[in-house]
């Protein structure tokens, strides 16, 4: 109980509150369970998380608690009679935080555990009696109605049984002169619990919170010790992996991954912030600056980022298939995995194209702006009538049985087309967002998004501003739109995060930089995902494609 005493701040209602504890403690025998809940990561005390105990042999008998400011529960057993079901009045129409405001009217919550009289009596904060009831009651679960009656404020309500009383509080934001304690509804009947039996049995004991993963343990009641929780974000334990993300077209420049920056949007220990576990990085050879020279653009691109793997070794790891990313992932490190931005870093040739995967490539993006002979662009002026050539096709088919997955963001219509007649397995679009919600042709229509669907790819949403809306306000609810859009479209299992961090000049807000991850997960909670889907966007749906594709 003394985590009430936080919410009072005058000494004339400290020395009220006293009384109530004292003729509490006279009155019983008691048993406390407690402990401290903490983020599992960053060790701060989490308050306002949710602690339900529950009898392992009659899950009838059930308690809630919450954290208070210091990440501190505690129940009490008490031997015999009555208590409070869940330490607080149930049935809120507001938001419930403790104590819980009610208005009008409130059900109070108890718990009966032989049967027998119970007397609820309900006072001002002055100790004033406003209403008192007895009534002789089987065991179980009850709600009695409480309608606003006396003044708005703090009001205490006591319950009393075989001598035994238990206080709590509660807030009534209207004042009532007529209302009061109304008749006991039964909630649920229970076969009779003996004190022995309850000081005896185990109790499951399970802490959750909002964009926490539920943690439970089981303890002995007689046991009565503290039992403390570290809890994991939903963000923590899903796995993340980045469709796209162009930090090695500074990091060729000699940017250093390893070395946390002020600028741009990725490094190594931001990346870890965010919680990222493995990220694609694009090679993309930029065609302005590389006309004749894709292919050795590239290679340089993949040496630079061999040499960020070698430096930042205790941290970093390159990954080829899906067995390396879990290993990698399950040392600790962060997963790093190529793929290819643009068709022309292969230069028409097919070897070029099997170097690029040898040296651990395990996407190519058909094309990007630019188109080569043998794939049309979806920037081109053609994209809608121009597709693959007959060496496309051959590209494609060698893709296919290298195990080497087919990105078709910034690819013309016809050749999505043409790759879907050619190629057998699941493809994806790396950083792309919906047609229907923004009319970009880097944006996937409802035809695209169902084929890609269909063949069991996925579509990882972009975060560049221009590509989600006209508007100059872009936000995480703007992404959140594309994901819902493609999720009603073609089903949560096709959605991924292609973020295209360091490769766009302006983020979202709440998205500035690799960091900004969470942020995305608690809005994707909050807006009705569970964690389940959450899981799949995040990482689950890409690795079932990289699975098949890439082995
Ligand atoms: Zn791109």
């Amino acid at each position: 109980m003394k985590r009430f005493a936080s919410s009072f701040t005058s000494t004339l209602l400290s020395t009220f509150f006293l009384l109530f504890v004292l003729s509490s403690v006279s009155f019983s025998q008691t048993t406390t369970i407690g402990g401290v809940v903490r983020d599992s990561v960053t060790l701060a005390v989490l308050d306002s998380a949710r602690v339900d105990i529950v009898n392992a042999a009659n899950s009838s008998e059930h308690y809630t608690v919450f954290t208070n400011n210091f990440g501190v529960w505690s129940h009490t057993f008490i031997s015999n009679g009555v208590d409070d079901r869940d330490g607080l009045p149930t049935s809120f129409s507001l938001e419930q935080n403790y104590p819980n405001p009610f208005n009008p009217s409130t059900n109070i919550g108890f718990f009966v555990h032989s049967g027998g009289t119970v007397t609820l009596r309900v006072y001002s904060v002055l100790g004033q009696l406003l209403d008192a009831r007895s009534t002789t009651l089987t065991p179980g679960g009850y709600n009695i109605p409480w309608t606003s009656k006396g003044a708005a404020g703090a009001l205490f309500y006591s319950l009393e049984m075989n001598g035994q009383r238990l206080t709590r509080k509660m807030i009534q934001l209207d004042g009532g002169a007529s209302g009061g304690l109304g008749d006991p509804t039964l909630t649920h009947s229970v076969a009779p619990v003996s004190p022995s039996d309850r000081m005896l049995a185990d109790y499951r004991v399970t802490v959750s919170k909002f964009g926490y993963e539920p943690d439970s343990t089981t303890v002995p009641l007689a046991n009565n010790s503290n039992i403390d929780f570290r809890i994991q974000t939903i963000h923590r334990r899903a796995f993340l992996i980045d469709l796209h993300n162009d930090v090695m077209e500074i990091a060729v420049g000699g940017y250093q991954l390893g070395v946390r920056h002020t600028t741009n949007h990725s490094d190594l220990p931001r990346f870890f912030d965010g919680g990222v576990d493995a990220q694609m990085f694009a090679i993309w050879p930029s065609p302005t600056q590389f006309p004749s020279a894709g292919y050795a653009r590239s290679i340089q691109m993949i040496d630079s980022f061999d040499v960020q793997v070698t430096r930042n070794a205790p941290l970093f790891a390159q990954a080829r298939t899906s067995a390396e990313i879990e290993q990698v992932a399950a040392s600790g490190k962060m997963v790093g995995i190529l793929g290819v931005e643009g068709g022309h870093a292969i230069e028409d040739n097919l070897n070029k194209l099997i170097a690029l995967y040898q040296r651990g490539a395990r996407y190519l993006t058909i094309t990007w702006n630019n188109s080569t002979s043998w794939a049309t662009a979806a920037a081109d002026a053609q994209s809608a009538t121009r597709g693959l050539s007959e060496f496309g096709r051959q590209v494609i088919r060698t893709m296919d049985s290298l195990g080497m997955i087919i990105d078709v963001s910034h690819t013309g219509i016809k050749t999505i087309e043409d790759i879907l007649q050619t190629s057998t397995k699941p493809i994806i679009a790396s950083h792309s967002g919906a047609r229907a919600l923004r009319n970009h042709y880097r944006n996937l229509t409802d035809a695209q998004l169902t084929a890609i669907a269909q063949r069991g790819g996925v579509v990882g949403v972009v975060f560049y501003p221009p590509f989600l809306s006209a508007s100059s306000t872009v936000n995480i609810d703007t992404v959140i739109r594309h994901i819902d859009y493609i999720k009603n479209l073609v089903g949560i299992d096709h959605v991924a995060l292609g973020s295209d961090f360091d490769g766009i000049e302006v983020t979202p807000v709440g998205l500035e930089n690799v960091t900004k991850f969470p942020s995305l997960t608690l809005a994707l909670l909050r807006r009705g995902y569970t964690s389940t889907d959450v899981k799949k966007i995040l990482g689950e749906n890409y690795m079932r494609v990289f699975r098949v594709v890439c082995q």
